[in-house]
């Protein structure tokens, strides 16, 4: 049902699906919520945040077209069903958080599952430190009003961005940017609704 869902909201790739299929979302989701863990909706999660709605995932998964010798930066791990998503398909994945509680439940649960590829990172993705990267992929899972340079010049040659961008209440545009030997081809793909990217590693737990 799962996949027939994503299938005829228009997913096609084959490797994106059979992912779908195989990460348990159950497993991601709050204990009151598992029942309804297979719906195509976002739920809420810690901190006031959500796991993205599944059909979203896929679409930004197979938009970033992903290959096994990719190394993936994520923005926004939340509750790292897409971290899990990714790893599967990746060589490594670096998800970051600006929750310490997020963070610390994404890693278990992707350590339990054997996403042993996958890092996760307690921190400000709009200010990584200079060292982090450069990455084949950058997926941002939180809105932004811009895309900010100091991510853009992480990606590789041939590299590929998809951030949700716009205003921070409201909808906004997934935006992919797409790294060529003489600068940024951008297109604009669908609307979506992300929480906001908000500065500074959160001072809650
Ligand atoms: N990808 C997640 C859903 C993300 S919700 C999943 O699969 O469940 C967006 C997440 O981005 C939230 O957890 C939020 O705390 C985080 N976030 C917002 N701004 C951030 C920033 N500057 N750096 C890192 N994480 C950020």
């Amino acid at each position: 049902m799962f996949q027939l869902t994503l299938r005829r909201r228009g997913i096609s790739d084959q490797s994106v699906l059979r992912t779908m299929e195989e990460v348990p979302r159950e497993l991601f989701v709050e204990d009151a919520d598992r029942s309804d863990a297979y719906r195509d909706s976002a739920l809420p999660i810690a901190c006031g945040q959500t796991i993205s709605q599944p059909f979203v995932v896929a679409y930004m998964t197979e938009q970033l077209q992903v290959r096994k010798h990719h190394r993936v930066l994520e923005i926004g791990a939340g509750s790292g069903y897409q971290a899990a998503v990714l790893s599967r398909l990746a060589g490594q994945v670096l998800t970051v958080e600006r929750y310490r509680r997020l963070a610390d439940v994404a890693r278990a649960r992707l350590e339990k599952l054997g996403c042993h590829n996958v890092e996760v990172m307690l921190g400000d993705g709009l200010n990584l430190p200079a060292n982090i990267g450069p990455f084949d992929r950058i997926i941002v899972t939180a809105a932004m009003e811009r895309v900010p340079d100091n991510l853009i010049e992480r990606l590789e040659v041939g590299g590929v961005l998809i951030a949700p961008v716009g205003p921070h209440q409201g909808v906004q545009t997934l935006v992919r940017l797409t790294r060529s030997q003489t600068g940024i081809e951008r297109k604009e793909l669908v609307d979506v609704r992300f929480v906001p990217a908000l500065p500074g590693v959160a001072r809650e737990l």
